[in-house]
């Protein structure tokens, strides 16, 4: 590549930007990435209140233990090695209507007993579920290109993938008969409602139970450091505080961007791991409307309550899930469950002795949209939102709202604001009933026909959103870009490395 020609641009320091980023420093390319934000990570953030840190995301990195193919991936983006990882016990416990409480252990044997246990009139169901995720530890999600891939091992799951990845959460409450059972089930899915397929819930146990879905200690913020100083010993840089507004084109081919404070780059080549919208509105005559941003569809978002509370919150192993049978109404819903989550396994999280928690409400974008316009309104239900959290945890843990210390909400606008992302959409497509259809089909398109040198990745690329996803974006989009130059794709791991 000369000199002009190996520069790549890209838009977003967000998970799939800083790994688009990596790649293409290892196979050579001059690597601009160009974010609005003042830090990287973009959905995956991390921020400070009083003493205390929040995360804007929850769950962990699938496939961070050795042997997973996506292993590979994690290393060679500089994650493994830089960014300490949690292996949870726990992905949370419910507590039931009768008082008790379960948990879903991720340690398959304990599940099972303890679910066996509770709930010996579905023990068919039990065993079922837990046959499905028995079969699912053979599963492991593949690196594209690698040979390592999918295998064997997918073939002979692949009945258990097309029946769990067709079956929702839904219909498998359906065949219960306890209701409590249905209670606990029912509450497994932390955000989005039953109508996912339950393949969604199994492979993250599964991996879980394999200990490879590894939570960041330190936060999100640490992960994505972690990929950007890989990139730094790449030989690629982000800049902060570099929105990007327009892209120079000429002859119909790219040739830079220009940024809203009137810079401008000049590039061959420009990867967006922005919004899906806002690149589609990069291209020439492109307009910003389309099936896939559809309002009506993605209307669901959760708003985020943080608590800083001065009580040790370590006695519970994961998230816990309360159920509020009178349905408190806040954010524009009634709020039929409140599951808050705490990182007291990260001692950084809070002063000693107190704990850094995280709530999410269920809501939609549309009613802080039309609240925003009256500044007082909004701000006075973003403190409901924060009150109705504190009142349920308190039912439970009375004096539990005297000791609350720092409250911070963020809603769907927040988000949206600080990402760009679309309605302040936290994943932008959801798995639904035709994942194991899409898995099979392979991977999605990231050049762009009508405009050379225009490339994407990230969320809105995929067939559904996640971390993994983004970072395997990054990392598909630049094995393309690869090909399509000539130039090897370099991972930059060598021999047994991985
Ligand atoms: C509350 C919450 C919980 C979640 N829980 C999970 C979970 O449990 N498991 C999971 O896998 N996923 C989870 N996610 C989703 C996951 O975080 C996202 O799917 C993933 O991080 C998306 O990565 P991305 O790189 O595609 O996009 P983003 O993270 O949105 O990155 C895009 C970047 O582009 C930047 N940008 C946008 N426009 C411009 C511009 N014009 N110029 C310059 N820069 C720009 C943004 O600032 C941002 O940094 C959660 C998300 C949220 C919010």
């Amino acid at each position: 590549m000369d000199r002009m020609s190996d520069e790549l641009l890209i838009i977003g320091a967000g998970t799939a930007g800083l790994s688009a980023g990596v790649y293409a420093a290892a196979s050579g390319y001059r690597v601009t990435v160009l974010e609005m934000a003042g830090t990287p990570g973009g959905l995956c953030a991390t921020w400070s209140r009083g003493g205390y840190t929040f995360d804007g995301s929850a769950a962990g990195l699938a496939g961070s233990g050795p042997g997973a193919p996506l292993y590979r991936m994690w290393k060679e983006l500089g994650v493994i090695g830089r960014c300490p990882l949690r292996d949870p016990e726990s992905f949370g416990s419910v507590r039931l209507s009768d008082g008790r409480t379960v948990t879903v252990w991720t340690d398959i044997d304990r599940f099972e007993a303890h679910f066996l246990d509770n709930f010996p009139r579905d023990a068919r169901a039990v065993r079922a579920f837990v046959g499905a995720l028995r079969a699912c530890l053979r599963f492991d999600m593949p690196l594209a290109g690698e040979p390592r891939g999918a295998g064997p091992s997918a073939l002979s799951t692949l009945p258990v993938l097309l029946r769990y990845g067709t079956l929702t959460l839904r219909r498998f409450l359906e065949g219960l008969s306890d209701p409590l059972a249905v209670e606990a089930f029912g509450n497994l899915v932390h955000f989005g409602g039953t109508d996912v397929p339950l393949l969604t819930v199994l492979l993250p146990l599964a991996y879980a139970h394999r200990r490879m879905t590894g939570i960041p200690r330190g936060g999100w913020i640490s992960f994505a450091r972690a990929i950007e100083a890989r990139l730094g010993e790449l030989g690629g840089r982000v800049l902060y505080g570099a929105r990007v507004v327009r892209l120079k084109i000429e002859s119909g081919k790219v040739r830079g961007v220009a940024l809203a404070d009137g810079r401008e780059f000049p590039a061959d080549r420009v990867l967006s791991a922005a919004d899906g919208r806002f690149t589609r509105s990069l291209l020439p005559g492109g307009s910003s409307d389309g099936a896939e941003f559809d309002p009506r569809r993605m209307s669901d978002q959760p708003v985020q309550v943080n608590l800083g509370v001065a009580e040790d919150w370590s006695e519970y192993p994961g998230p816990l899930t309360w159920l509020l049978p009178d349905a408190p109404s806040a954010a524009g819903r009634p709020q039929h469950r409140l599951t808050v989550h705490h990182r007291c396994y990260d001692p950084a999280s809070a002063p000693a002795g107190k704990s850094a928690l995280m709530a999410f409400l269920e809501s939609d974008y549309g009613f802080w949209k039309d609240l925003e316009a009256d500044r007082a309104r909004y701000e006075a239900e973003k403190r409901r939102c924060a009150d109705i959290v504190v009142q349920a945890v308190q039912r439970f843990r009375p004096g539990f709202a005297g000791k609350v210390e720092v409250t911070d909400v963020s809603t769907p606008r927040t988000r949206e604001r600080y990402t760009g992302n679309y309605m302040g959409t936290m994943q932008a497509r959801k798995p639904d009933a035709g994942m194991i259809r899409t898995l099979l089909r392979g991977a999605a398109r990231y050049d762009d026909p009508g405009l050379d040198g225009f490339w994407r990745a990230g969320q809105w690329v995929e067939a559904w959103g996640g971390i993994t996803t983004a970072a395997q974006s990054g990392r598909n989009a630049i094995r393309a870009m690869c090909r399509r130059d000539g130039v090897p794709f370099a991972p930059g791991l060598r021999g047994d490395a991985a």
